[in-house]
């Protein structure tokens, strides 16, 4: 081994934040980590969602709310003539009131 040029080595301790501590070898003497396979989703199989801005609760409210409303393609295509006859009411209602201000 050269002289001088190798880090130091230390029988370093890994600390999760799930509280799991492993004694390894390494050149940093303390390492701090999030995630280990002792908490990791993908070692204990439990789902774990981080739902900081609540959008899995609300969709989940939303969902539920729509539930039993199921839309076929049959009201979808009324609901477009309904929407489709009151653009037409309020076109021609629009025609009018120009009409008036052109006088
Ligand atoms: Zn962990």
């Amino acid at each position: 081994m050269k002289a001088a040029i190798h880090p130091k080595y230390f029988d370093s301790t890994i600390t999760c934040a799930c509280g799991a501590v492993y004694k390894v070898g390494s050149s940093l003497e303390k390492i701090d980590i999030e995630l280990c396979s002792a908490c990791h989703p993908f070692f204990t199989g439990k789902q774990k969602i981080l739902d900081t801005a609540r959008r899995v609760e609300k969709f989940t409210a939303k969902d539920s709310k729509k539930t039993g409303t199921i839309k076929t393609a049959k009201d979808k295509a009324a609901e477009r003539a309904a929407r489709a006859t009151a653009k037409a009411a309020k076109k021609a209602n629009s025609d009018t009131s120009i009409k008036s201000v052109s006088r």
